[in-house]
């Protein structure tokens, strides 16, 4: 070669970057690609190429995993892997959390863009670590390691893999810090650095590394698990060529790729209805009184709203346009965390079952609108737990590919939402006393990957299963999650009635725990999730959103006394207006009606519940089958009072058989009435319009809606004609926060 570039023919990474970048803006297809060549010609041979590469990708996962992990990434199989072009996009992926495909392109082409190429030298054998929001990473708890990988001195590709961590070093011990409000509280930050040589992690990084955490142990056996996973897609990719030659690789992985995006149009086409779709979803922020930081105090509820424009040649554009501004809390999204949560849903919805790779990313075009949450353009802001925001925010995008799928018929494969995964208690401590005295442990329950998933338009949601950035979710034995957060054991995980959203078709239901502090004093404790407003853009069809989130500590108790005494103590929270904390507890209990607070201090026999979430409804509850609602009551899904004032039901319980039943006749009355009282009540469109109006002009909002509102009409001009004409306020209408 000429010079020392590293690409094809002799070109640099950028230059390559560069033209793929053009061939796409020119044609529309992937790298100029007409014609699918090799499929057309050997469509076997093609299908087998595809089909081996991935098969490396999982079965790197699987022993990669099962080579070293932390209990996190083993347990529920945080991780994923996937091969990249030299250009950084992905060719084929694994299985397991799919919501980290595209960020690691945008690490590399970070990389290309910056000139790694000539300095720090990109050669075969280095191994690098990115984790930085700012270079495609959803947040710094997601870990990632990429190396390239040469075939005879060119640079054929890159493999990457990524870790979600038990703790990165920030603010305060935990993975998804609601209490950082700064870049500077996310914890340790490497922004695609250099790590290593030769296949080997350098020692001094390790040592850096391992300082920089308070989990060393395991953020080092997960640096080991992503390299190895790594290696074995390097050698996978190697053997690829052997056998197939070098000519057929280069061309094969333009083709599938452009195969990649051609397939979303495809399923776009057979799935939807061109049109433009609108949803709408919030989050609230309730850290007026939580927050530590003077400018932190704030109470606001995050705009979220989402169009959708499908076209009629299968083209599909997602647009945030109206969405709130960024603010010091760490719910602010990159464009990393933006794409990652698409991509993963979309594979779920649209893409599933055929190659998924970043010719998806190139089929959809997205608006994130500069200064709002999801594309701040500040870096010094916290990008910590951008999942806030993210989680509502797709709901939308899920309801409305809803809306074209049960238009075109797919009425099985509508989901108006998830439940949000979140609640995940957080935190740390050491162990003040027993056998790993001194030592620290880490409060990463994941068991958050098992919520409720939406109901279909056929049928109820899936119970306890689903978590929207994973779609191999599990949520984990609570044996395993013990093992490294021994200082809070379970004192029980049961059904918690009433999470599910109501509807025809309920959706799907979640349950609760309770847990104890032992061993330990000062541990840090806090959570997140959807308190005060629903998060995301609830039911569909007359499906109503599932229960929102809540805070329930108990501290200074009696436990010990009563552990003591073998005497009973709270084991949930079923009917919270006759709590058994109350009752069977002396203790200072706190229930806050919200459930994303920062952290509090707790020390032993001080005790949390904690609920996960259920998912939105689909239909009229009214129009529930009456078996159904029987099994619902048998099962502990929802109360008695609950089916009666929503669904209409009259149940008795038999003491003998210890069954529910549903009184028919009575049922029937008491629909009727329910049908009666929703005509009573109800108002007009006209009446409704000025009665939300009123609250507008009349300055009747609470603070936090004021703040969304007046955040969204200042930051987009379109949002502000839509909201100025829906409501038919003056031109010069403005809002302010007194
Ligand atoms: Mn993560």
């Amino acid at each position: 070669m000429e010079n020392n570039n590293i690409g094809w023919q002799g070109k640099s990474l950028k230059q390559m970057l560069h033209e793929s970048d053009e061939y796409i803006g020119q044609t529309g297809n992937y790298y100029g690609i007409d014609r699918l060549s090799l499929k057309q010609k050997n469509p076997f041979r093609y299908e087998r190429a595809y089909a081996s590469l991935r098969g490396a990708l999982v079965s790197a996962r699987e022993t990669a995993l099962h080579v070293a992990a932390s209990p996190i990434v083993k347990e529920i199989g945080e991780l994923c892997f996937a091969l990249y072009s030299p250009e950084g996009d992905s060719i084929v992926v694994s299985t397991g959390i799919l919501v980290h495909v595209h960020t690691m392109s945008e690490a590399i082409k970070f990389m290309i863009q910056e000139g790694y190429e000539e300095d720090p030298g990109i050669n075969p054998g280095d191994i690098f670590l990115n984790n930085d929001p700012e270079c495609g990473n959803v947040h710094t708890t997601d870990v990632q390691t990429i190396i390239p990988i040469f075939w005879r001195g060119e640079l054929i590709g890159w493999a990457g893999g990524v870790t979600h961590q038990i703790d990165t070093g920030g603010i305060t011990p935990g993975h998804d810090l609601v209490a950082a409000v700064q870049r500077f509280d996310d914890g340790v930050y490497y922004t695609c650095r250099k790590i290593g040589s030769n296949d080997k992690i350098w020692k001094d990084h390790m040592i850096n590394a391992r300082r920089s955490v308070r989990t060393p142990l395991y953020w080092e056996l997960d640096e080991k698990c992503r390299l190895a996973g790594n290696l074995m897609i390097r050698d996978a990719v190697l053997d690829f060529i052997e056998k197939e030659g070098l000519d057929y690789y280069k061309q094969f992985i333009r083709e599938a790729i452009e195969e990649g995006r051609r397939i979303v149009l495809k399923r776009v086409k057979e799935r939807l209805i061109p049109g433009i779709y609108r949803a709408a979803s919030f989050f609230d922020v309730p850290f007026k009184e939580e927050a530590w930081q003077p400018r932190a105090k704030m109470n606001k509820i995050t705009n979220e709203p989402i169009e959708i424009i499908i076209d009629k040649d299968g083209g599909l554009s997602i647009d945030f346009e109206g969405a709130s501004g960024p603010g010091p809390n760490p719910m602010n999204c990159g464009k990393g965390a933006m794409e990652g949560g698409q991509w993963v849903l979309l594979t779920q919805i649209l893409i599933y079952g055929d190659k998924v790779n970043d010719g998806a990313y190139f089929a959809v075009k997205k608006n994130y609108p500069l200064g709002t949450w999801c594309n701040p353009g500040d870096p010094y802001l916290s990008y910590q737990s951008p999942w806030g925001n993210l989680i509502p925010a797709y709901t939308g995008m899920m309801k409305c590919l809803s809306f074209g799928l049960f238009s075109r018929g797919y009425r099985e494969e509508v989901v108006p939402g998830y439940g949000f995964t979140g609640d995940a208690i957080q935190g740390g401590g050491v162990y003040s006393s027993g056998p790993l005295k001194g030592d620290r442990w880490a409060l990463s329950t994941f068991e958050i990957s098992g919520q409720g998933l939406g109901a279909s338009a056929v049928r109820d949601g899936l119970d306890w299963g689903y978590a929207m950035w994973n779609p191999e979710s599990d949520l984990g034995d609570v044996e395993t999650w013990e093992l490294f957060q021994g200082g809070i054991p379970y004192l029980s995980r049961k059904i918690k009635p009433n999470t599910a959203g109501h509807g025809k078709f309920r959706g799907g239901a979640n349950y609760a725990g309770v847990a104890m502090i032992a061993n330990s004093e000062d541990v840090d404790f806090f959570g997140a999730r959807d308190g005060l407003s629903f998060h995301g853009s609830g039911g569909m069809h007359g499906g109503y959103p599932h229960a929102t989130g809540y805070r329930l500590i108990a501290k200074n108790t009696n436990l010990k006394e009563l552990i003591d005494n073998q005497e009973k103590y709270p084991l949930g929270d079923p009917d919270p207006s006759d709590g058994e904390f109350e009752r069977m507890l002396q203790a200072d209990i706190t229930r806050k009606p919200y459930a994303s607070i920062y952290p509090v201090t707790l020390n032993n026999y001080d005790m949390v519940h904690f609920a996960l979430s259920g998912g939105p409804g689909y239909g009229d509850p009214l129009e529930r089958q009456l078996d159904l609602i029987q099994k619902d009551l048998n099962d502990g899904i929802y109360t008695e009072d609950i089916v009666y004032n929503v669904y209409g039901a009259v149940a008795r319980y038999d003491e003998e058989t210890k069954n529910w039943a549903i009184e028919e006749v009575e049922t029937a009355e008491r629909q009727e009435e329910l049908k009666r009282e929703r005509e009573n009540k109800s108002m007009t469109y006209e009446e409704f319009w000025q009665y939300e109006r009123d609250k507008i002009t009349q300055n009747k909002l609470g603070e936090h809606i004021t703040r969304m509102y007046s955040e969204s009409i200042k930051l987009s001009d379109k949002w502000r004609k839509h909201f100025l004409e829906f409501w038919d306020l003056p031109k010069n209408f403005e809002m302010e926060v007194n």
